[in-house]
């Protein structure tokens, strides 16, 4: 059993064949997904919480679950509407996380002091819900300062809440993921962990609890090895539990089964 913790499945580059997909992710072994709900920005944030009803209770089909979020490049966007609208799609059942918020210092597509204003708005609604966090962080080339600035927020206006978050697509040093794992997060790796010049994210995959890990696709984006450059999918997870089980020696199928319980646990579902 696999779990894919954070897929983009409303992309539209899966308009014309969604459904393939998802019978392909059960063939594979996939039984849930967490799709990922920013839009192509707030006005169609709503989009993740459409697919998981849309394919709720279908045969050989992935359990999906949704998130609802401000991604960091559309921070400027986060307007009163766009955080009510928030406000609102945290309150579903369906949508069980926040997410993604953060800070993207490698695009800068809004200002940095904008989308401080806008995680924190972000968390701060998140906290009304009782509801996590998912963490999307990139820094500057060659620099750790989104991920010094995250953990920063992340530890001044969430970890008294108690209610911990992931971090998707895991790229820093182990000091922000002991930082992380400290404020009650779990440490989730993507596609990139295959790439040969990943050993950094490997190192931190060897050294992360097996009990704090998730492992995920971000599909349609970071295809995983052998099919990097492709569309990914979330039925390549399986290629980011084979590494690793390669990296920590230990069976593939025993890091599916351990991050799809992660998963379950830390949302409270089974
Ligand atoms: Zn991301
Ligand atoms: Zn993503």
């Amino acid at each position: 059993m696999l779990t894919d913790s954070h897929a983009h499945l409303d992309h539209e580059r899966y308009a014309g064949d969604r459904d393939a997909i998802l019978r392909n992710a059960w063939t594979a072994g996939v039984r849930t997904i967490l799709t990922i709900g920013i839009g192509d920005g707030p006005d169609t944030m709503h989009r993740a919480l459409d697919i998981s009803r849309q394919f709720a209770g279908r045969p050989n089909t992935p359990r999906i679950l949704a998130s609802a979020g401000v991604h960091p490049h559309e921070a400027s966007l986060a307007d009163e509407a766009a955080l009510a609208k928030l406000d609102g799609l945290l309150g579903e059942p369906e949508v069980i996380a926040a997410g993604e918020i953060g800070l993207d210092y490698y695009y800068d597509h809004s200002p940095r002091e904008v989308q401080k204003a806008a995680f924190v708005q972000q968390m701060e609604i998140a906290a009304r819900h009782r509801k996590p966090i998912i963490i999307h962080c990139r820094p500057s080339d060659d620099s750790t300062n989104a991920w010094d600035d995250t953990l920063a927020l992340i530890e001044e206006h969430w970890a008294a809440t108690g209610l911990g978050g992931i971090l998707h697509c895991f790229t820093g040093e182990w000091e922000h993921a002991q930082r992380a794992l400290d404020a009650g997060f779990l440490i989730s790796f993507a596609g990139n962990i295959t790439f040969p010049k990943a050993q950094p994210i490997r190192d931190a995959a060897a050294r992360v609890p097996l009990d704090r890990m998730l492992i995920e696709t971000d599909a349609p984006f970071l295809a995983p090895v052998p099919n990097r450059g492709k569309r990914n999918e979330p039925a390549w997870v399986a290629q980011v539990a084979e590494q690793i089980g390669t990296t920590r020696g230990m069976e593939s199928n025993a890091v599916a089964e351990q991050t799809s319980r992660n998963f379950e646990r830390f949302f409270n579902i089974r």
